[in-house]
């Protein structure tokens, strides 16, 4: 998987505070709750946190119950990359964003109609971007 706007380990750590980064560029996860976005109701976009491209769009955001920012599509095809995940003893599919490869969380199949998918995704990982009225 190769991605546009990779940067070095360097750059990435000058450029994200520190729970950014042990999220963003180590697969970190956010405790429940805890995050900025996951009862987060305004129109808008949610933009990738490491490189600011879009990801997701609040219309496809639902209330998991979860306490993570959950969506049950991503923005395009262009937005968020898959990939298999084995780490932590559970059988996962990491979502990724798809322009700096940076992680975003995962995806479960349990999400609802009309994808019956759920990003379930750290608040940390996103910046969001209110909709204009
Ligand atoms: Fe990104």
């Amino acid at each position: 998987m190769s991605f546009d706007k990779t940067k070095t380990d360097a750059e990435w750590r000058a450029e994200l505070s520190p729970e950014q980064y042990r999220i963003l560029r180590e697969h970190g996860t956010e405790p429940a709750f805890t995050g900025e976005f996951w009862d987060n109701h305004e129109a808008g976009e949610y933009l990738c946190a490491a490189c600011g491209e879009p990801l997701f769009e609040s219309d496809t955001k639902f209330d998991s119950g979860t306490g993570w920012p959950s969506f049950y599509q991503a923005l395009n095809a262009d937005a968020v990359a898959e990939k298999h995940d084995v780490s932590h003893g559970m059988e996962r599919v990491e979502a990724l964003c798809r322009h700096c490869g940076s992680h975003l969380g995962h995806v479960f199949p349990d999400g609802p109609a009309p994808t019956g998918l759920r990003f379930c995704i750290n608040s940390a990982s996103l910046s969001f971007k209110k909709k204009q009225d």
